[in-house]
Order: C-alpha cells, then structure tokens, then sequence
C-alpha cells in the first residue's frame, strides 16, 4: 500500500510540469533532513555507549558490549558526515572538521588497554560532541529549511493545494526513502500505515484500527474520510449479514459464525446444524405475494427461537429455509439425538396456523440436520449435507427429519461435476439422437422410430439417458438437450421422407418441459426442418399428466394445435389410469415392456391387453407395444390384436446412418423377424 502510494506520488507528480522544481527542491531538503537526523541520532548514541562504558569500567563489569555498541556508532558518524550537504558549505565544513577531530580523540582514548580513567575522558568527550556537534547540526538545518522554504513556500503552497490527496502521496514518497529517521515515523509512516491498515482491514471485513490519529494535515482528512468510510462499511456489512425480511441473521452470517467456530475448536467439541424448510412459502408467495410470505417467514423465525435448553442461533439461510445452530461449547458434544429433539419441537411448532392479514395459514415443513465434525469436515460440506438431508426429508413428504452425512455430499458433487460435464457435451454437439424402428408386423412395415438420446463422447464411448437425463431434468439442461436432439431428429427424418419413406418420428418430452417453452423448442425444430407436423409425436409419460392438471393440458392444447400427436408413454405402470386417453386428448398409447413381458405368464394382463386393443380402435388411437424381446413377445402381442411393435427383437436403437439400411433390409424380408 506504502509503496503503491509511493508509485502513485512519483507518477502524478513529475506529470505536472510546473512543480517539477518544487519536487526537487523538497525532495533535496527532506534527503538533507533525513541525513542529518540520521547523524543527530548517531552522536546521541556515541554519547550513551561512551556513558555506558565507564560505569561498565566503574562497575567492575565487562565493558566489551558497551565498546563494540560504541565502535559502531562511531562508524555511522564517519559514515553520515560524507552526506552532510548543506547550502552553508563553510558550516558544514568547520563542523565536519569538528566531528573527525573528536572522533579521532576517541580513537586514541579507546586503544587496549583500556581503563577507568580513559573511559572517563571517553565519555566526557562523547557528550561534548553530541552536545556541541548536535546543536550545531539543529542551527544548520533550520536556516538550511528557512532559506528553502522562503524560496519554495509560494509556490509550495499552490503545490499543496493543486495535489490534495497527491502531496500526502509525495509526502509518502519523499518520506519513505527515510524510513529511518524517527521524523518520518512519527510524522508521516505511523499516521500512514494506521490509515492504509484500516483501510486495508475495511476492504476485507475486519474492523478496522479505532484509534486512528487525527491530525490537522492531510493525514487528518485521510482519517476522518476513513471514518465516514468505516460507518458506510459497518453499515453495509450489517445489510450483508441479515435478512432484511425476518431480521434474522442470514446465510452469510451462518457461514461467518461456523467459521470462527471452527477456528476456536478446530477439533474436540461438537455443535448441531438443523435446516427447516418451510415448503409452503413458495406457494404463499405465489398466492398472496411476498410481503405475506415475508411476513409468514417472521413468524416462522420467531417460533423457532428459544426452542430448547441448549443454546440455539437461528439464521435465515434462504427465502423458505431457517437454520438452527446449536453450540454447547466445547464441553459437551450435541448428539443426534439433540437434534432429534429440536427438531420435532421445531416442526411442531411451525405446525401451529399462522395469522397474517386476517389470512391464515399453515406451515409444513422439513428439517435436515448434521453434527459437526461427524458428519462433515469443513463448514462448507457442513452446510451442503445438511441441505441434502433437507432434500431427502422434503421428498417424503411434509414433517419429516433427515440426518446428512459425508456421502451425501459426494453425490452432490459427482451430481455437480456431472451437470458441467453435460453442459459442455451439449455445446460440443456430443447429445445425438438414436432411432427404434416402430414395425408394423403383418405388413412388415417400418412406421416410423423413436428418438432415443445418446451422450457419444469423444472417447467413443455411448452413455445411455439413465446416466444423464435425471441430471439434465434437475437443471435448465433438460431444454437445450431436448432442442438439439430435436431439431437433429427432424432434419433426419425429413430427409428420409424426401427419399420417398412415410415414417413417423416421435420424441419423449420431459415432464419438466411441459411449461411454455416447449412450444418454442418444438416449433423451431418444426420450422428448421419443415417436417410435416403430423409427422411428429411427442411422447408424454402418465406421471407428466398428473399434479399440475391444468397447466399441463393448456400446454399439450398448445402442441396439439401445432399440429403435433400426443403419446401417452411406459402405460401400465405408474399412475395407469384411462381417464388420461379422453382427458389429454391423446392420439397414441405405449404399453410398456413390463406390461409386455407380464402378459406372458398372466392371462389378467393378456385380457387387459385386448380390452386395449379394442378401446384405442374405437377412440382411433395407435397402440404400440413396448419391450418386444423375442419371436415369443412377438407372437403373443400378434395374437391379442397389437399391430405396431418396438423392441430389441426388432432393432435396439441404432444411429442414424444405420437406420436406412436396417429398414431396407427388414421390409426385404432379409431379416429374421
Ligand atoms: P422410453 O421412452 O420408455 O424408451 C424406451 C426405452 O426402452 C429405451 O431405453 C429403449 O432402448 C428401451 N428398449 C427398447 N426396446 C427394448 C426391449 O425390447 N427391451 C428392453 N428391456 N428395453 C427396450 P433408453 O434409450 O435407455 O431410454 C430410456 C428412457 O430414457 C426412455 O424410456 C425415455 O424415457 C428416456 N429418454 C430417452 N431419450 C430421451 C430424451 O431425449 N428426452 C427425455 N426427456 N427422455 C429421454
Ligand atoms: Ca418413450
Ligand atoms: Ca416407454
């Protein structure tokens, strides 16, 4: 920082042509300042060790100390007086003289053997030349600083004001190349460092120096700037560390006290984290706005203070999320079953109705909880398993508790690293569609394919979606995974119909798609590749359909007037239910490969097949069975009345530059099945 202010000085300043005598001039008389301080200070020190001597001698004890401190000081008289430059040329020359004479005189007085007597003279000697040489050296500077002053003050002053903040700058320039006179401690660097320290210490959060020295220079602007400073500082950390809506402290502060408790107790003790998520605060805010959910959240904090004889913290870590810290201190460890304990006070607590605005409403939450070091070792993994076992808890349901632990954690961050990995695969078009052929069996007929996503890496390697799609669905990735393979798989097929084929291409779209911008993704693919919208399925799994009713079915109104055909996918697990075929309008019904395999050994499920049969001829929908293996599955699907059938008996999915070859081959005959 000195030094930055030191480079910022010598930059600004020769800058300014007009002061560039001024700086010289100052710059000579501070160098002829510091030197001759420098010299005041070292005949001081000749005085004291020659005093210092003789009572060494006097006292009987061993002088050699005192003589060697003395020697030195001697030599940085010798030393300084080559650099005393003065205006006064015949003063500095008499007094020069004066010095080297005395000095020589000790010289002879402190040759072995040394004793008593001389060590006397020594002394006296030693203070003469302080007392007389050191007068000397003050008149010297003053009339030196007197005549440079009148020369300069004019100009000095204009200097001072123009440069503000600059001249304390050059100040610090001019008087670190003095470090060692006390002058320019005293006066310039202590001032400075304890400026630069605060200023320092509120540029990264500590709290800076209070005892900063106001002066009545620059220096004293410098500080009490750095006062007005330090109060915005202590303002907006306060703004950092609490949550302006539950005046709860916040996730920052969080962060901040588990560090310093860990810095305390680095490793014997332990202390508690729970994370209670309030689920219903998204829903409020959403129904009745955010300053009723704020307010919800108010009374959520305050029920959970005081929960408990151990000492609690509480945090608001995010919007729905509060944070309890139990800290016993390092005499006794806070259990699970601590934990346990607060826990369920805590949710039965929030389970108490809330009164906002004549609105009443209630609270469910979960907790996710850990001990420390346990469970994690570092605050960081601290804070990420307990918001997995958050997650876990929320996945059961409403009031449940989950403990977090080390391998939590690591799934996150494989879950984590998986995500990057995905995002960069996407860019570098590594997401490829793969296509089932969907036969008509009497007629030995390609109808169409499935699209099925593959992840082909650079290595070669084909990762199939269990690996990825549960990852892309947790993130905005499932959208641009869908729109690349997409908008692939329709150019493809459009150039496979332009060779005179009448295929069909289908397409499975996430249930976390089903919000607006699938319609963007499918027109787009539509319009780039100007297949024929009929052309097109979308294949949509049951429990997509289920939950959020009415979104949903505005959103398949939305594909369905694009010209789009609904698939109703994996039927006969899940939430089966055929209210779903009239509901949704659905213009396709997959039998899944469970149900396929079932029908061989279960006549119930070969009854319920046939009713299919029947019930989608009449409602005019296309049914495919899924999971056909073998000639068997084949046969038997044949026998209940399936037409359209997809499975390995067929084809596994295969890459588009295979897919012609294998229909040619297939509707020739040339092929087993
Ligand atoms: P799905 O929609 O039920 O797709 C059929 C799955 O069954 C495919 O697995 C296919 O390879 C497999 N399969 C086909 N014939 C047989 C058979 O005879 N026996 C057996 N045991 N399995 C057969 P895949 O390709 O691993 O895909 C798995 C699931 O991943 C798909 O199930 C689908 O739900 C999902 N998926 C694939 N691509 C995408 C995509 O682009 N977006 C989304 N959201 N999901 C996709
Ligand atoms: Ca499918
Ligand atoms: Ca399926």
């Amino acid at each position: 920082m000195n030094l930055a202010i030191v480079l910022a000085g010598l930059v600004i300043v020769p800058s300014l042509d007009a002061d560039r005598d001024i700086e010289s001039d100052v710059l000579g008389r501070a160098n002829r300042v510091a030197m001759t301080v420098v010299l005041q200070r070292a005949l001081a020190d000749v005085r004291r060790e020659s005093t210092a001597l003789q009572a060494d001698l006097a006292a009987g004890a061993d002088p050699g100390p005192a003589l060697t401190r003395l020697q030195s000081a001697r030599a940085i008289v010798r030393n300084q007086l080559a650099f005393l430059p003065s205006r006064n040329e015949a003063g500095v020359k008499a007094l020069r003289q004066y010095i080297e004479d005395g000095d020589a005189q000790l010289e002879a007085l402190l040759q072995p053997p040394l004793d008593a007597a001389r060590a006397e003279q020594a002394a006296r000697l030693g203070a003469a030349l302080d007392d007389r040489a050191g007068r000397q050296l003050s008149m010297l500077m003053e009339r030196d600083n007197a005549e440079g002053l009148r020369d300069t003050s004019a100009e000095f002053t204009r200097l001072h004001r123009r440069l503000g903040i600059a001249l304390g700058a050059v100040l610090g320039a001019l008087l670190l190349s003095v470090t060692l006179s006390v002058f320019a401690y005293r006066r310039v660097l202590r001032p400075l460092g304890s400026v630069t320290g605060s200023l320092n210490a509120v540029l990264t959060g500590r709290q800076p120096n209070s005892n900063m020295i106001e002066t009545a220079d620059e220096f004293g602007d410098i500080v009490r700037a750095m006062r007005r400073i330090q109060a915005q500082a202590e303002h907006i950390r306060r703004i950092a560390y609490l949550d302006p809506g539950s005046g709860l402290p916040n996730r920052n502060s969080l962060d901040a006290e588990l560090r310093e408790v860990r810095r305390l107790r680095p490793i014997d003790g332990t202390h508690g984290l729970l994370l209670i998520g309030v689920d219903t605060y998204v829903a409020i805010r959403s129904g009745f706005g955010t300053r009723l959910a704020e307010a919800a959240m108010r009374t959520a904090g305050e029920r959970l203070r005081n929960l408990d004889v151990l000492p609690t913290q509480t945090f608001r870590v995010d919007a729905e999320t509060i944070a309890l810290l139990i800290d016993r201190g390092s005499t006794e460890a806070v259990t699970r079953v601590d934990l346990k304990r607060i826990a369920a006070e805590a949710l039965l607590r929030l389970a108490q109705p809330v009164e906002v605005d004549e609105q009443r409403f209630l609270l469910t939450a979960n907790a996710g909880g850990a001990v420390y070091p346990d469970d994690a070792r570092d605050p960081e993994e601290y804070v990420n398993v307990c918001l997995e076992a958050l997650r876990l808890a929320r996945s059961e349901g409403a009031g449940h508790l989950r403990f977090g632990e080390r391998g939590h954690t690591h799934r996150l961050r494989r879950h984590l690293a998986l995500t990057e990995q995905i995002r960069s695969g996407l860019r570098q078009g590594q997401f490829v569609p793969f296509f089932q052929p969907i036969v008509d069996v009497a007629r030995r007929k390609v109808v169409g394919a499935e699209t099925l996503t593959r992840w082909r890496q650079p290595d070669g390697r084909v990762t199939l979606p269990s690996e990825f799609i549960f990852v892309a669905e947790g993130s905005d990735l499932i959208a641009d995974m869908t729109r690349a393979v997409l908008a692939r798989a329709c150019t493809t097929f459009r150039n496979w119909n332009d060779r005179g084929y009448e295929l069909r291409v289908s397409f499975n779209l996430s249930a976390k798609l089903l919000s607006a911008n699938v319609l963007d993704i499918v027109r787009e693919a539509l319009k780039e590749s100007s297949i024929n919208p009929a052309h097109l399925i979308a294949e949509v799994t049951e429990t997509a359909l289920v939950g959020n009713v009415d979104d949903v079915s505005l959103v398949l109104d939305d594909l369905r007037n694009l010209g789009v055909t609904l698939s109703l996918d994996d039927f006969g697990t899940g939430y089966s239910s055929l209210t779903h075929l009239y509901r949704f309008d659905v213009g396709g019904l997959k039998i899944d490969p469970v149900l396929t395999r079932a029908a061989a050994q279960n006549r119930r499920v070969q009854e319920i097949i046939r009713s299919l049969v029947q019930l989608t001829s009449a409602l005019d929908i296309t049914l495919i069975s899924e999971g056909v293996e073998t000639e068997d599955d084949m046969r038997l699907m044949q026998k209940l009345g399936v037409r359209l059938m997809q499975g390995f008996h067929f084809s596994r999915a295969m890459p588009e530059e295979q897919f012609l070859d294998w229909l040619r081959n297939y509707e020739a005959g040339i092929l087993a099945a």
